[in-house]
């Protein structure tokens, strides 16, 4: 009856083939339900017990002393059985007494406390030899009445058995089946004829023989009634078939395990399943690293051990160069498989005792353990770029990638997860400022800069719908004429308390993310929308032109065209009139690409000045190739600060250049009459500069458009 302490499917099976009276009865003394012996004993039809107060079959002196042991178990949900003592007699329908042994137990179904009773006719109770199953060849045959109405229950008990889905089998005390259902023959792979009288091990997984024997002698020495555990069988195919095995013992009259009684379940695929999901939800599907979650709980535990073992602990957030431009110039493929690459070679250097995920696109983050020093984590830096530098080669294509890195390094605890990473981005944004493949160690002042800049790109992203950030628009003039001829659109932001912030500051914030592509697209709507109203002015000059500074990122983007296209429809301004300065510096980041862009720009017929020219590296056949509409001549060789000769002679040789590779050469920063007789001397023939105007808003730009055509 013990095995009857569990839910599990055979639970009701067994509960039919006991050899003795049994009743469920609920905590209010409801009977839930019975077997056949009992409605035998009490003699009911078995219908008729149901539902019923369980004392009704108690003789109404005795029912007190009944209750009152029946309450004790459920009150303290004894699990031991409890014998109430001979004297206690059934109370049979037709108002017979006959004198009965009584025992209680607990069992949980469905999540509902019930009190197993088993009631058995002291008259016969010997003479029953146990439920030892039939269908091995043990069966016990006996003449008696009771023996007849116990091969009926077999046999009904031999049906739950067949039937049932889980895979079951009895065996004996040595682990030999003495029966095995169908379930359990099709779990193996194996006929009922080839199990049994055999036992488990020669389809047992070899690493796992021996578990099953050790829950036999478990439960044999009476340590337990019942046990679970995980093993593998091999199926006759060979696969290997991971189940979970619940055994129970059912015991004789002197309380010894009289055979086992095992179900089993095959949970190979929910596994599977479960391994499956739990790597993926830890895990990188392109790389096979950590991913973030799987760091974070590294993180974590690193950090409390770091503080017991007195070690150094540092994260490195590695960012590879450019890596945009490969994904842009050879697609998201040859992009995905680099990353792959990259993985596998900083995996190879990867300590056992470190962990290395990816943080997401072209970031990866190192977490370094039990580190003695500050230097030791540099030195991961530098060997984990040192991965890099034999290039990277995919079919055609031959690639070299380089990476920054920032580190922090952590002795205590006094910085989570978040801070820690956060410092380490830091300290990667100094090491990207340096210029490609540094590395930096995060220091508080990195940690300041980072928080006002963060501060500010927050700031920015209002700004933008705000309204703080304006375009303004100084005046290109023709040297020789005097008449404006264009405005560069100009971008300005009002901070409300820290005043106007140059572009200079905050262009290069935002190109750290999507937001100059924002505030590209929004320069351009402006300096477009401006220039639609310039074009009424009838002018000697022509309709004055606009030009507009793109940054590397929107020049790159594929979004780019398309957003030229709807805005040049959009404000009904004629290509021509739009030119995109460009430095030189983002032009030559992918020169292929460059001219593909430059072939889309001339199909639009939208000019390109060249930014900033001579501050640059381009070499002339490049020059000649990009073919810019407009050569800007950089400020610095307007009003050179040192060695002016020297810078006097490229003055001349650029302007010059210009002319002969018929270009319209540009000279910023034209501050005094003395530099524009120069440059006017020099033939060259456009000027911007503080002589004539800084950049004004729109409506001044307009007028000083008006009143310099009216002169
Ligand atoms: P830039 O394209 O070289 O722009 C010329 C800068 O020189 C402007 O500074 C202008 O105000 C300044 N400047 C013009 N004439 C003189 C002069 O006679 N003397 C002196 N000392 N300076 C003069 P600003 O407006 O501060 O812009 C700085 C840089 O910010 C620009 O350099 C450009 O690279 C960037 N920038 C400005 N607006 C935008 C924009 O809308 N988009 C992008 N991507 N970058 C922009
Ligand atoms: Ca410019
Ligand atoms: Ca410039």
């Amino acid at each position: 009856m013990r095995f009857l302490e569990d839910h599990h499917v055979q639970a009701q099976n067994l509960f039919e083939a006991l050899p003795c009276g049994a009743a469920l009865i609920d905590d209010h003394g409801v009977i839930g339900d019975l077997n056949q012996h009992l409605a035998d004993i009490a003699g009911y039809p078995r219908g008729d017990l149901v539902g019923l107060d369980v004392r009704v079959l108690m003789p109404p002196r005795q029912r007190d002393a009944h209750f009152a042991q029946w309450m004790d178990c459920v009150d303290q949900w004894r699990t031991a059985e409890e014998s109430l003592g001979e004297d206690l007699n059934i109370l049979q329908r037709d108002g017979h007494e006959i004198p009965a042994e009584f025992a209680f137990s607990r069992l949980t179904l469905d999540d509902r406390p019930w009190i197993v009773m088993e009631v058995r006719d002291k008259k016969v109770a010997h003479a029953v030899p146990g439920a030892v199953p039939s269908t091995g060849g043990h069966a016990h045959h006996s003449q008696t009445e009771l023996a007849a109405s116990l091969a009926d229950s077999e046999r009904r008990f031999r049906l739950a058995f067949e039937g049932s889905m889980a895979p079951m089998v009895f065996s004996d005390r040595d682990g030999r089946f003495l029966a095995v259902n169908g379930a359990f023959c099709r779990m193996s792979g194996r006929s009922k004829d080839e199990l049994m009288g055999s036992d488990s091990k020669h389809f047992t997984y070899p690493d796992d023989i021996g578990i099953s024997e050790a829950a036999y002698d478990l439960i044999q020495s009476g340590q337990v009634d019942e046990y679970r555990y995980g093993k593998r069988f091999l199926h006759k195919n060979g696969r290997i078939v991971v189940a979970e095995v619940s055994i129970c013992a059912a015991r004789d009259q002197d309380g010894e395990a009289a055979y086992f009684v095992s179900s089993v379940r095959d949970v190979t695929e929910e596994r599977a399943l479960a391994a499956q999901l739990s790597f993926q939800a830890l895990h990188d599907p392109l790389t096979g690293l950590a991913n973030r979650a799987l760091f974070d709980d590294r993180l974590v535990q690193a950090r409390s051990r770091a503080v017991r073992d007195e070690h150094l602990g540092a994260v490195l957030l590695l960012d590879l160069d450019d890596f945009k431009g490969v994904n842009d110039s050879y697609g998201h493929l040859v992009g995905d498989q680099l990353l792959i690459e990259i993985a596998g070679r900083f995996r190879q250097v990867t300590r056992s005792t470190d962990t290395l995920s990816r943080f997401g696109g072209d970031e990866f983050l190192y977490l370094a353990e039990g580190l003695a020093t500050r230097a030791e984590a540099e030195l991961i830096a530098h060997r984990l770029l040192q991965t890099l530098e034999e290039p990277f080669t995919f079919d055609q294509v031959t690639l070299q990638q380089r990476a920054s890195v920032g580190i922090v390094v952590w002795n205590d605890d006094s910085m989570n997860n978040v801070e820690l990473v956060q410092n380490a981005d830091a300290a990667m944004y100094e090491a990207k400022r340096q210029g490609h493949g540094h590395v930096t160690m995060f220091t508080p002042q990195i940690g300041h800069e980072a928080v006002s800049r963060f501060a500010l790109v927050q700031e920015l992203r209002q700004a933008l719908t705000s309204g703080e950030v304006v375009m303004h628009y100084q005046p290109i003039v023709d040297i020789a004429s005097s008449n404006v001829v264009g405005f560069e659109a100009l971008m300005r932001w009002h901070h409300p308390t820290r005043g106007w912030i140059p572009p200079d500051v905050f262009i290069p914030l935002a190109e750290q993310s999507e937001l100059i592509l924002e505030l590209g697209s929004f320069a351009l709507k402006q300096a477009l929308t401006a220039a639609s109203t310039w074009e009424v002015t009838d002018a000697a000059a022509g309709v004055p032109c606009v030009t507009v500074n793109l940054s590397a990122r929107q020049f790159h983007d594929p979004g780019l065209v398309t957003l030229l296209e709807v805005e040049l429809e959009r404000s009904g301004v004629q290509p021509e009139r739009l030119i995109l300065e460009v430095t030189e510096s983002v032009a030559l980041v992918d020169i292929a690409e460059t001219m593909n862009i430059m072939e889309e720009l001339n199909r639009l017929r939208i000019g390109i000045a060249l930014d900033d020219f001579g501050t640059g590296y381009s070499s002339l056949s490049y020059l000649a190739a990009l073919n810019p509409r407009i050569i800007k001549i950089d400020q610095s060789f307007v009003r050179p600060k040192h060695d002016k000769n020297r810078s006097d002679t490229l003055l001349e040789a650029i302007v010059t250049l210009g002319n002969k590779l018929n270009m319209t050469v540009l000279a910023e920063g034209i501050e005094t009459s003395a530099q524009l007789d120069r440059l006017h001397h020099l033939d060259c023939e456009l000027g911007q500069g503080f002589l004539w105007s800084p950049a004004v808003p729109v409506a001044e730009a307009t007028e000083m458009l008006l009143t310099l055509l009216g002169d």
